[in-house]
């Protein structure tokens, strides 16, 4: 069947992310989701292994969160959120509050993920300026890591690998000190050490906790976490985690670093905040970071404020989504799914080609010694029913925390087969 008219006529005006758009697969024509599925418009429906970039932990269209979202609509879809409140923000900020480790209690909405990183930086940056410390403006951030497509996110994002996403903008975006993660006693000290010498213009340090996403699905140890942690306290930085794709049960826990017993000053949250339905960011401070803002002196205020901030269709969709967290049993779903991973994706490890095989709560990761026919593959996949997407040197799967036994095994036998035959082919 031929593409529908709206796509071939679109996509002469269209820009697509991460794309070479000379060489890249048109995208495919979605019509519909539902549950795990997507629908194309010729009428296939194809698995989603990925849950549209970790955010649709439920499923697509669960109708909590559906008859939350036009329930919103009817009555209060959109105001500002300068002088005003609304109660799914308010509802919102006390239920996050509640769930967050420790005193990380105080709530900044705005609208994705990227922006939840920059007010995070600006928080950390301010923090120290209110404090009249001046000079604390660098962040110690980590190989591989990834902390979204601004300016700033760039910035603390792996900017030293050649092959890194945003290795262009060198000379454009700020310089911050990025290091490898402290695995192993030595590299402890050389963190350690690193913090001591330049805590004078650290502001904070960021990480994405026990899994790097984007930089490659990297995993590390609840012990790094925690020394990284330990670190930060001894030399009075900051620490700000980027739950953004971890957070919601992604890891096996609500929150990767209940895992690793920390809490940190900054945390960033979106992703699975509204269950995949509609973009929304928070940044949680803790009450000593929110309590360096507060003054007689206007100018310490945060001056931040996105214009959709607390949009109120997502709070009441992250409502939502938080009221199956406390009905459905999702971790235990996550640690099923992980076992699942684990064993069924393990036969992929003895592969001519293969580097690594890995899984942690809801990810599963298949790592190639060197990415060829990436097209190949993407269609590959498609033809066998499933959405998923590889890139860098990865094939990866974030499914929902929902889908059924036997959807999780034909994923799971799909990338198998997949990869088995482009094991022999390249
Ligand atoms: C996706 C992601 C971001 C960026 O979020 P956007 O909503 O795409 O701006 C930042 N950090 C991490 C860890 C992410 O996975």
């Amino acid at each position: 069947m031929s593409d529908p008219a709206w796509l071939t006529e679109g996509l002469a005006h269209l820009w697509m992310p991460y794309s070479q758009m000379r060489t890249a697969l048109p995208p495919l024509p979605v019509v519909g989701t539902d549950g795990v599925r997507i629908e194309l418009a010729d009428g296939r429906k194809l698995i989603d292994g990925l849950a549209s970039w970790w955010t649709a932990c439920h499923g697509y269209n669960h109708p909590h969160i559906t008859t939350a979202i036009r329930r919103q609509a009817e009555t209060l879809p959109h105001v500002m959120f300068a002088g005003l409140a609304h109660e799914p923000a308010a509802k919102l900020a006390a239920r996050l509050a509640k769930l967050l480790p420790g005193d990380l209690e105080r709530v900044f909405f705005c609208d994705s993920g990227s922006v939840a990183v920059e007010v995070a930086l600006k928080m950390a940056v301010q923090f120290w300026l209110n404090q009249g410390q001046t000079g604390r403006n660098k962040f110690v951030a980590f190989r591989h890591g990834y902390h979204g497509d601004t300016m700033g996110c760039m910035a603390v994002s792996d900017t030293e690998d050649e092959d890194a996403m945003h290795v262009l903008f060198r000379g454009y975006i700020p310089e911050h000190l990025i290091c490898d993660l402290p695995v192993g006693r030595a590299a402890e000290v050389a963190f350690d050490s690193l913090l001591a010498g330049e805590r004078g213009r650290i502001a904070g340090v960021i990480v994405e906790p026990l899994v790097q996403g984007a930089g490659g699905m990297k995993l590390h140890a609840p012990e790094v976490l925690k020394a990284i942690s330990d670190a930060c306290a001894r030399h009075g930085v900051l620490l700000i985690l980027d739950e953004i794709a971890t957070g919601f049960g992604r890891t096996g826990s609500m929150f990767a670093c209940e895992q690793a017993g920390i809490t940190p000053d900054i945390l960033c949250l979106s992703k699975a905040l509204t269950g995949g339905s509609i973009g929304l960011g928070a940044t949680v401070a803790s009450r000593r970071v929110f309590e360096a803002f507060l003054s007689d002196d206007p100018h310490k205020a945060l001056m931040h404020g996105p214009t959709f901030m607390a949009n109120p269709l997502a709070c009441a969709a992250a409502n939502a989504s938080l009221d199956l967290f406390e009905r459905e049993p999702r971790l235990q779903q996550v640690a099923a799914i992980e076992s699942h991973l684990r064993e069924a994706l393990a036969p992929c490890r003895s592969l001519p080609g293969v580097a690594d095989v890995r899984a942690k709560g809801a990810i599963g990761v298949i790592q190639l010694e060197e990415m060829k026919g990436l097209n190949w593959l993407r269609e590959r996949f498609v033809q066998e029913g499933l959405w998923l997407r590889p890139f860098a040197d990865i094939v990866y799967c974030t499914p929902s925390f929902t889908m059924e036994r036997a959807d999780l095994a034909r994923l799971t036998d799909g990338m198998v087969k997949v990869v088995t035959e482009w094991s022999k082919k390249f």
